[in-house]
């Protein structure tokens, strides 16, 4: 029987991803009765030739995983646009850039050299560095993909028909995509799939127990606090990002009482997510004098790390380092 066949990448990640993918368990067992894996580097020993030997358009959908931060990953994502009816951006990271995609904050070179040279567990007397080409004792020429200026989010380089929220996707959510994809009634180009267009606070279980405005005195950090698990995190001071956030998690982090850190990314109509979230909590905090405002907001120690850390490269800020590519 000739069944679809799904390819699976991963770019800039942390593999986080895969391993979401793997939690799908049994239903794994699903997936493969229902699909042909033709490419999985983490788990399938297929090679890229096996790819480039595919006819243009035949892979019914990549789903790919990690910002672009390589050449390789570069190649590789044409590639599989080329051979997909479908490209499939699966993760925080492929749809905004991700925790990986804060190195925009700084250049390239300031990223190898802190790597090679300052990190505190480094040793490196010969100051190595990893070259693009080098010629081997044995004769050989070894080459190294190219590491871009800045980190991008996967539509900044190929065209992506729709998005899989979360760092990384729950299994749930990655099942309920896959079955959309499968459907063949697919939803509009650019969709997010598998999750809701709603805020998390909707699906929250604490939503009860949110005031209809929410009014916060003071900002306390998850270790200054022990959390009551039956109150809205958001009135206890904690930064929880549900109410500018994406739901479909099923509020896994709100049920262990840790607040939304927005690896739903944004809702539909939300242009910046970062911009979002900094003028939500703008909106909230509980004095009209200037100088306790500043004391309560510098309490946030690292609001890029707050607010973009899973969107920097995909904001209209998009980082430090402005340069799109080489
Ligand atoms: S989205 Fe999260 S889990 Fe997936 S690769 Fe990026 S950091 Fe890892
Ligand atoms: S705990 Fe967070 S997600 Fe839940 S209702 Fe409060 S603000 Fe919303």
């Amino acid at each position: 029987m000739n069944k679809p066949k799904i390819a699976l990448y991963w770019c800039a990640s942390c593999g986080g991803c895969e391993e979401a993918q793997v939690d799908l368990a049994e239903k794994i067992l699903d997936l493969v009765n229902l699909v042909d894996i033709v490419f999985w580097p983490v788990a399938m020993d297929y090679k890229l030739e096996d790819v480039e030997k595919l006819p243009d358009g035949s892979i019914t959908a990549s789903l790919i995983n990690g910002g672009i931060r390589l050449s390789e990953h570069e190649y590789v994502v044409k590639l599989l646009r080329k051979k997909s009816k479908l490209v499939v951006a699966y993760g925080a990271c492929s749809a905004w850039g991700g925790v990986p995609g804060l190195a925009n904050l700084y250049s390239r070179e300031e990223i190898l050299k802190y790597v090679y040279h300052e990190a505190p567990t480094v040793e490196n007397p010969q100051k190595i560095q990893p070259q693009l080409k080098i010629k081997a004792e044995e004769g050989a020429t070894l080459e190294l993909p190219e590491v871009f200026p800045r980190l991008l989010p996967l539509d900044l380089v190929v065209d992506v028909d729709y998005y899989i929220p979360g760092c990384p996707p729950t299994p749930d959510v990655t099942w309920k995509a896959i079955e959309t994809l499968l459907s063949g009634n697919l939803p509009a180009k650019g969709s997010v799939l598998g999750a809701l267009d709603k805020s998390l606070c909707y699906d929250c279980p604490l939503n009860e127990t949110k005031p209809e405005k929410v009014l916060i005195k003071d900002i306390k950090r998850p270790h200054e606090v022990i959390a009551d698990p039956s109150k809205c995190l958001l009135t206890q001071g904690l930064m929880c990002l549900g109410p500018v956030t994406r739901g479909g998690c099923g509020a896994l982090c709100i049920k262990a009482a840790m607040p939304c850190t927005g690896c739903f990314g944004p809702l539909n109509e939300v242009m910046d997510y970062g911009g979002k979230a900094a003028s939500y909590f703008a909106s909230i905090i509980d004095y009209s004098d200037e100088e306790e405002i500043k004391k309560v907001l510098g309490k946030i120690l690292d609001p890029m790390g707050i607010f973009y850390r899973y969107s920097l490269p995909a904001s209209r800020l998009r980082g430090k380092i402005t340069v799109m590519r080489r």
